[in-house]
């Protein structure tokens, strides 16, 4: 769901009488960094809990991606915290001080949070410097469009600010929009999806961009992607939702190396899954036997293969195998490879130019044990880590 129903009457209220002036131009001014702090919250509407029970304690300067499937309560979750929308249940602390809750609502104008959108939401009718200017009305209007103008130097657009928005291209507009939404200093950024309108090599720019000016303002920031790689490029943790609630969250290595479930193992890793039944408190495999912690007898279980963790040798070393199919992706190649013992074919990325394989080829099958995880497959509960 989109956010930016309320900017007219949204944006820009959080310009405040204690931000310290604005620094030389080159560099973004800072803002006072604050803890946010979810306790309990829930959303409800009617049946759906769009949010349930969710926690999650967020330190000063912190960048935190939400990752989740479609529906699973990001959006819900930048309302309450910009206070556009009223919690069910639970509160919301920010620098411990409880801005929603049973008994207290804080306004939006109140919070001191700043906010991006995915489609940007400039206002077509205004000049980029206004549009930036926006942010400030609680300013005297040079006092204003000073700060605007140093805003747009450090984002490299001040040659623009008398254009309109429509003259500039995609990866501009995200930039006058993050001018716009930082430019108050506030203390907390949420930015809903700010890279999905722009394209893969420019996507990739801006976000180091945008993280650079992150930094250098030190804001609070909850960024909404629907993308594990840009969660781990930008967050300091990410928090992983499903169905309203936080299912882990953690660094990057965490998520790869330590999902907690076979959900978020497929969304940090390309990996086979090969379907295993649990016999003894193990799992019988081709590549030995593999501890099934916790997870009862007969129960079935999924053993999940990185594809990068599987290597090609010559033939008569590791398991036997035989190539089934090669796909060119540039820098890497897929293989896919019938292995001896499993009953489904295994796909293996591999660097491009690291041997020559081809349909047919016999080949040895080496699998990284270090990268094997396993988990019950309903993927209701917490995996185990057999190999580490
Ligand atoms: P997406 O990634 O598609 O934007 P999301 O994770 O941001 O999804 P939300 O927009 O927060 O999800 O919605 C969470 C759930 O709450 C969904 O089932 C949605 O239909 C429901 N929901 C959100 N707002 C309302 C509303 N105003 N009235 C009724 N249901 C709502």
């Amino acid at each position: 769901m989109r956010l930016n129903e309320w900017i007219p009457r949204w944006s820009g209220a959080s310009a405040t009488a204690e931000a310290p002036a604005a620094s030389s131009r080159g560099r973004a001014a800072a803002s006072f960094a604050a803890r946010v702090t979810f306790e309990d919250v829930s959303r409800r509407y009617g049946d759906i809990y769009a949010l349930r029970d969710f926690n999650l304690d967020i330190a000063p300067g912190e960048v935190v991606c939400l990752l989740g499937p479609s529906g699973c309560g990001k959006t819900t979750l930048l309302r309450i915290t910009s206070g556009i929308e009223k919690p069910s249940a639970g509160r919301l602390l920010i620098n411990d001080r409880e801005v929603a809750g049973p008994d207290r609502f804080e306004p939006p104008e109140r919070r001191n949070v700043g906010l991006m959108f995915q489609d940007f939401a400039l206002f077509p009718h205004l000049t980029i410097l206004d549009n930036v200017a926006f942010g400030l009305r609680a300013l005297p209007r040079e006092e204003a469009h000073r700060e605007a103008m140093a805003i747009l130097a450090r984002v490299g657009l001040e040659r623009y600010a008398s254009s309109y928005p429509h003259i500039l291209s995609g990866g501009q507009q995200q930039r006058v929009a993050l001018a716009r939404a930082i430019v108050p200093r506030p203390s907390v950024m949420l930015m809903d999806e700010p890279f999905s309108g722009l394209d893969v090599q420019l996507r990739e720019t801006m976000q180091e961009e945008t993280l650079a000016l992150l930094r250098e303002t030190r804001s609070t920031s909850i960024i909404v992607t629907h993308h594990p790689e840009e969660a781990m490029r930008l967050g300091d943790r990410i928090a992983v939702m499903r169905a309203g609630r936080v299912v882990q969250v953690g660094k990057a290595e965490d998520m790869y190396s330590r999902p907690s479930e076979l959900f978020i193992a497929r969304m940090f890793s390309e990996i086979n899954e090969v379907p295993q039944t649990v016999t003894g408190g193990e799992i019988a495999s081709p590549i030995g036997r593999i501890p099934a912690l916790g997870m009862s007898e007969g129960t079935k279980a999924t053993l999940c293969i990185r594809q990068r963790g599987i290597e090609l040798r010559s033939a008569g070393e590791g398991l036997a195998g035989r190539i089934l199919h090669v796909r060119f992706l540039g820098d890497i190649i897929l293989v896919e490879i019938g292995v001896s013992g499993f009953d489904v074919p295994l796909h293996a990325r591999l660097p491009a130019g690291n041997g020559s394989w081809h349909k047919g080829a016999e080949v040895g099958v080496s699998i990284d044990p270090e990268g094997v995880l396993v988990f019950p497959s309903n993927g209701s509960n917490n995996g185990t880590l057999p190999a580490s």
